[in-house]
């Protein structure tokens, strides 16, 4: 079996410039992380707040921690010390309480947006109507000193229809660029979209992913 150091060189060897990895380290120990970390990855995904706060400690403070799970409101409070970017807001009450706990601490937080395209109803995420219905009211740029959308994230259909993959992130491009030319006109912050899993990142680089999120081609299956 390929060692973590040579997944993440496989992998981040087809990245074209300009897409970052986010290796997602969910569900597997700190020595993992280490590893990754010593071949020269800096940029983690955790999807649960206690695992990615009890990890954090153990591992360099240089490691850019991504959010990608389901927030809790209640949770927002605990995970707002350690995390670089939330990539999951679902909502416009998550984004005020992210503004709320980001200036309590007095610092900037980055956020995604994260879009629902896909069949399944179990995934999370703001509609396209939601979002662009939010973005009208000026709910994602006003009062938010403390917040920086950077972007949206995106998860597809768990399918083996590639067409059916591709034409979601394709609607999450396009949201992308309705949102950035619409609301975010003003914002140099605005540049990221973060599609594409272990088995579909290919299609989503090809639909303008900047940000990649690859867990078990990097760190094996997990042991749930
Ligand atoms: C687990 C997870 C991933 C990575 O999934 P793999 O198929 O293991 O690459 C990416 N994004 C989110 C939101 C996840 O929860």
């Amino acid at each position: 079996m390929a060692s973590i150091k040579e997944n993440l060189e496989h992998v981040t060897a087809q990245l074209p410039k300009g897409v970052q990895l986010v290796a997602v380290s969910k569900f597997h120990p700190v020595e993992e992380l280490r590893e990754a970390y010593d071949a020269g990855q800096r940029l983690f995904g955790e999807n649960r707040v206690q695992e990615l706060v009890a990890k954090a400690p153990q591992l360099p403070e240089n490691i850019r921690w991504h959010f990608i799970g389901h927030l809790q409101k209640n949770k927002v409070r605990m995970l707002m010390p350690h995390v670089s970017v939330i990539e999951s807001v679902d909502s416009v009450k998550l984004l005020q309480l992210i503004e709320k706990e980001a200036s309590r601490i007095d610092r900037t937080v980055e956020v995604l947006l994260q879009l629902h395209v896909a069949q399944e109803e179990t995934k999370s995420g703001f509609s396209i109507d939601e979002v662009l219905e939010a973005a009208e009211a000026g709910e994602l740029t006003e009062n938010l000193p403390h917040v920086r959308v950077c972007g949206v994230m995106a998860m597809a259909s768990l399918t083996d229809d590639m067409e059916q993959v591709a034409r979601e992130f394709d609607l999450v491009r396009r949201t992308y660029c309705t949102l950035k030319d619409g609301c975010f006109d003003e914002s140099p912050y605005f540049n990221h979209l973060s599609m594409g899993m272990s088995d579909d990142w290919p299609v989503a680089v090809k639909y303008g992913a900047t940000l990649v999120r690859i867990g078990t081609a990097v760190f094996g299956p997990r042991k749930y």
